[in-house]
């Protein structure tokens, strides 16, 4: 687990982010580590400036290259399913790095986080902002992760924050015994799944939880 460094960050969005902490619990998100992550996170530094007066409002913004980060609520949501459903959560793997603020809510709450982009500038942003926060518990690879990352697999959670149509094989053969995987599935229509391997069985247990909207999870990378 990392702790932030916040110096130079501002302490003037405080206020905003603890009005945002209000929100998401009148939306039912109630694990309290959870929530305090989001209120020590500073998200407006994953934003373009011309956007940061509206980070923390509770919806999804545009990060370039026709990509979002993720709206507040389900960025909290995601990491609690995850935190609920896993036992001890040493090794997570993120799907779609993005601008990487997810990445750095988990930084917070697991002991190591993996993290695949496909398209390499918004990787290399994600990357000057992780290091700007001082996060020494993260690595980054520009790959296609609907093939996960299986040098560095068995992971005891993989989070993904595109959605495929279907589950990808490789995702779930890549979760250690008992591993939780939490991903948006669909094309049109999006449904946020938990998928759990059963010991250290072939066999999955899949629990559909609420209607979601993803970007598409593509294959490929671009530079
Ligand atoms: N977690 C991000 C959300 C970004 S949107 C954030 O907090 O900002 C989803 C991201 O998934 C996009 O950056 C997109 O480029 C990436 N993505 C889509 N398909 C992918 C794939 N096959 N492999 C890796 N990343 C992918």
């Amino acid at each position: 687990m990392s702790n932030l460094i916040l110096e130079g960050v501002g302490m003037t969005s405080l206020r905003t982010r603890e009005r945002l902490v209000q929100r998401l619990m009148e939306q039912g998100v109630s694990d309290l580590k959870v929530l305090d992550v989001i209120r020590n996170t500073p998200r407006h530094l994953f934003l373009d400036e011309a956007l940061s007066h509206r980070a923390y409002e509770d919806s999804a913004l545009p990060i370039g290259f026709g990509q979002t980060l993720s709206q507040p609520y389900i960025v909290a949501r995601m990491t609690e399913v995850l935190l609920g459903a896993a036992g001890s959560l040493k090794r997570v793997l993120e799907v779609g790095t993005g601008s990487g603020y997810q990445t750095t809510v988990l930084a917070q709450l697991v002991e190591q986080v993996y993290s695949v982009e496909r398209i390499k500038p918004l990787q290399d942003k994600a990357r000057q902002r992780l290091r700007q926060l001082g996060l020494h518990n993260v690595m980054l690879s520009h790959a296609d992760g609907g093939f996960g990352w299986p040098d560095k697999g068995p992971f005891d959670g993989i989070l993904s924050t595109a959605a495929p149509r279907f589950v990808p094989e490789d995702l779930k053969q890549q979760l250690a015994p008992n591993g939780v995987l939490v991903i948006p599935v669909g094309d049109r229509e999006q449904s946020l799944h938990l998928i759990l391997r059963v010991g250290d069985t072939d066999e999955f247990v899949t629990k559909i939880l609420e209607p979601v909207r993803f970007v598409p999870l593509l294959s490929g990378t671009t530079r």
